[in-house]
């Protein structure tokens, strides 16, 4: 059985020397394979035009018919050099390469420095069943991509392409994109006026608007209440602090690569935060603490910052600066299944809210590097398969997938169009406790260290809007819509009562806005509908007389109402969370 990635990688070489043959003096980046299918980075002589990708596609189907095989030789770096002399990033690559010998592949008048696997020749790309190989991979897309992802070094053309066995299962795959593509949170974060991005401000730092923000708050009050009714204690902390902090909880160690440069302030160096917890660890710290204040539960929406490429950063879901719904528990050794079992239970039961009822459950376990003793991974790795047990909650071992510090559990809720995005996680620390020394007074009077749980319920703001965005396709539920209410008065002698059911509305405490901009009914319901609205009502002289609204929701006319009937349903819904 020919596996689907060798597949596509050597569609990657075939669509690279399809493009030599059409593009001479093109240089090569590199060409892998990918979810879903491959690409492979360009400096082209000219910029690529769409008409271009249809070209190349026929040049490679001509290219499989000629059963061009792969042939592998291994070289030395010295020769490799040589064969690869007019190409300046093959050489680069070549340089680095710690071993002697350098592997390339040839197939027909193309050669790649690679390690395979390829196919043997590509007859096999259309031979017997997989004939349909030929029909099964469609070049999609043309994006800029600089160079090992790096704004300092060229911006190379990257052409994409899918590819899958089957061509039905390439129909499938291209209609689920399309569904996507209406998804996508970045056209509808500007269509509903919620968030913007600004060359000027900076990539990956999103501006809120004003729908946007009230999004946010939203979600924001939500979780406050949420987690005070379940005894968390709410905390805020700066942005920035002392160098010798990161360096004290070893951030500063492993963590760099993701941290910003620091600021100087007096003859000092700070950092921007990548994350709250040695704050909350402070905060712990403020006092003496007994076994009677744990387990501590401390909640914050801390705003931190890393480093992301600028070729990676997406939307709102790949950022530089971001708000997590952070929280820290401190306990005893002994509380931690039972503080585990509380946040997976509650954890659900909020994303269930938001309306995400798919998801798969990963633990991972100890990694090569680590903290702690192999004893207390172990211990810890079963108090979390205790509570995933107790919960009758099916998951999936990631092994040596956990964080440095400790073994966690991540939660990857599924979008309406089944894609996975990871939002929840708990995770373990052995590490915090022990570099920043923390302490309690045992039942017998004993200093003990407590034991450290990291959690974040939604992941961060910022990219849990982006899912629920893509999820509903803009169309939030009522009790998440930013605007919830719009009031269209017909004639302006409608006015007067649009804003009077208006007021009523907004002391009810929804959110409304009364269009009286001086545009004709049908335009106002078409931008309420583009705008995903939960409710338009329209009000003329039948309205008026009758003390009634003329409802729409969700493109549909759902006829006359009076205004208190509808403040009720719309009260109902919003109380169902639905
Ligand atoms: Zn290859
Ligand atoms: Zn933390």
């Amino acid at each position: 059985m020919l596996k689907i990635e060798a597949i596509r990688h050597s569609l990657a070489h075939i669509m690279a020397y399809a493009v030599q043959e059409l593009f001479p003096g093109v240089k090569f980046g590199i060409g892998p394979a990918i979810e879903n299918g491959f690409y492979y980075d360009f400096d082209l002589p000219r910029p690529l035009v769409p008409e271009d990708l249809p070209r190349i596609e026929t040049k490679i189907k001509q290219l499989i018919k000629q059963d061009i095989r792969f042939e592998k030789k291994v070289i030395t770096k010295r020769e490799a050099k040589k064969k690869f002399k007019n190409q300046l990033y093959k050489l680069e690559l070549i340089e680095e390469l710690t071993e002697k010998k350098v592997t390339v592949y040839e197939s027909g008048k193309f050669v790649d420095l690679c390690k395979g696997p390829h196919v043997k020749s590509t007859l096999q790309l259309h031979s017997g069943q997989a004939k349909e190989v030929i029909n099964g991979f469609k070049l999609t897309k043309i994006a800029g991509a600089y160079w090992r992802g790096s704004e300092r070094n060229p911006m190379l053309t990257r052409i994409y392409g899918v590819a899958f066995k089957a061509k039905k299962e390439l129909d499938d795959f291209l209609l689920k994109e399309k569904e996507a593509e209406k998804r996508d949170h970045r056209t509808l974060g500007q269509k509903l006026e919620l968030f913007i991005m600004d060359e000027e401000v900076g990539a990956g730092l999103p501006l809120w608007l004003p729908k946007g923000a009230v999004l946010r708050r939203i979600i924001e009050d939500y979780l406050y209440k949420e987690l005070s009714i379940q005894g968390y204690q709410w905390i805020v902390t700066p942005h920035i602090a002392k160098l010798d902090l990161w360096k004290t909880s070893g951030h500063w160690n492993l963590y760099r690569e993701n941290m910003y440069s620091p600021i100087k302030i007096d003859e000092e160096e700070y950092m921007l935060k990548p994350m709250n917890c040695p704050f909350h660890v402070k905060i712990y710290q403020s006092k003496i603490r007994s076994y009677k204040d744990l387990p501590l539960q401390l909640a914050e929406l801390g705003t931190v910052y890393r480093y992301e490429k600028s070729g990676v950063l997406h939307g709102l879901t790949r950022v530089r600066g971001f708000t997590q719904d952070d929280a820290h528990i401190i306990c005893e050794p002994g509380q931690l299944s039972t503080e585990v079992t509380k946040l997976l239970k509650s954890g659900l039961k909020m994303l269930k809210t938001f309306g995400f009822k798919d998801y798969d459950i990963y633990l991972s376990t100890r990694p090569e590097k680590y903290a702690g003793t192999p004893k207390g991974w172990e211990k810890a790795t079963n108090a979390l398969k205790y509570a995933l047990g107790k919960l009758k909650l099916k998951y999936q071992i990631d092994p040596g997938g956990g964080v440095f510090y400790g073994p966690k559990i991540d939660i990857k809720i599924k979008d309406s169009l089944g894609r996975p995005w990871q939002c929840t996680t708990i995770q373990v620390d052995f590490n915090l406790p022990e570099r920043l020394k923390m302490t309690y007074i045992d039942k017998s009077g004993k200093k003990q260290k407590p034991f450290m749980l990291h959690r974040a319920l939604l992941g961060s703001i910022e990219r849990f809007v982006g899912v629920l965005l893509e999820h509903y396709t803009g169309a939030l539920p009522l009790w998440l819509a930013p605007e919830q209410v719009w009031i269209i008065p017909i004639g302006s002698r409608h006015e007067r009562y649009a804003k009077e059911i208006g007021e009523k509305l907004k002391i009810s405490g929804l959110r409304v806005r009364v269009k009286d901009e001086n545009e004709t009914v049908s335009k106002k319901i078409r931008e309420g509908e583009i705008q995903k609205i939960p409710y338009l009502l329209v009000v003329g002289d039948k309205e008026m007389k009758s003390k009634s609204v003329r409802v729409r929701s969700k493109n549909k006319d759902l006829g006359m109402m009076k205004s208190t009937r509808f403040m009720e349903r719309a009260e109902i819904e919003i109380e169902k969370k639905k």
